[in-house]
């Protein structure tokens, strides 16, 4: 579960952990808050976001046959949230996040969920890369794969954050 906004060598190193450590025999990717897109704190589109993924497991030579990606919106009742949940995905017996949220929410309804190790949290950071971009460091290059670096720029990505950030 999941915002990628972008997907970061963080998030890839969690499903790589997921998938090398026999925990699951399909991953389901969520990508949650689905409706978002050209906000500050979600700058990128659900089909944008799902591109990413692609080209992060493909470049990172991660295998995808076992893995299936579905965007999800939110909706506005955190209460009946993993209901809503279990009526859009296959069914799931384990799931893992380190959001809190996500984490209690889960818990709540009795699910099994695993907390995944920091991966040099600090560093591997959507909110830190999007921080990176809007300053116009480059630095932020260096904490998503090179496929995904080269799809922002197609996009004209940094610019949209940019602009997001002005006023009229
Ligand atoms: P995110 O992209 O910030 O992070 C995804 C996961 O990767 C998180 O578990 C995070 O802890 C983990 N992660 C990121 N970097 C890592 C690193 N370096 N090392 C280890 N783990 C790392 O996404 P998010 O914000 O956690 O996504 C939660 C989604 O669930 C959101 O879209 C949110 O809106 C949705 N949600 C919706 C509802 C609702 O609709 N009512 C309720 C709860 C959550």
């Amino acid at each position: 579960m999941g915002r990628f906004q972008p997907p970061h060598y963080g998030h890839f190193e969690v499903i790589r952990w997921i998938l090398d450590n026999g925990f699951v025999d399909e991953l389901i990717i969520v990508i949650g808050s689905a409706q978002e897109s050209h906000t500050l704190k979600d700058p990128f589109t659900a089909g944008e976001r799902f591109e990413m993924l692609m080209l992060g497991l493909k470049e990172l030579n991660i295998s995808y046959d076992r893995i299936i990606i579905v965007p999800v919106q939110d909706i506005a009742m955190n209460h009946v949230w993993v209901r809503y949940l279990e009526m859009l995905l296959p069914r799931f017996e384990v799931v893992f996040s380190r959001n809190p949220l996500v984490v209690r929410l889960f818990k709540e309804y009795g699910y099994k969920v695993v907390e995944p190790p920091p991966f040099s949290r600090s560093e591997y950071s959507a909110t830190r890369i999007r921080e990176l971009m809007l300053r116009g460091d480059d630095a932020w290059r260096m904490y998503v794969p090179r496929s995904i670096a080269e799809f922002i720029d197609k996009i004209k990505g940094v610019e949209r954050l940019r602009v997001l950030s002005t006023r009229d």
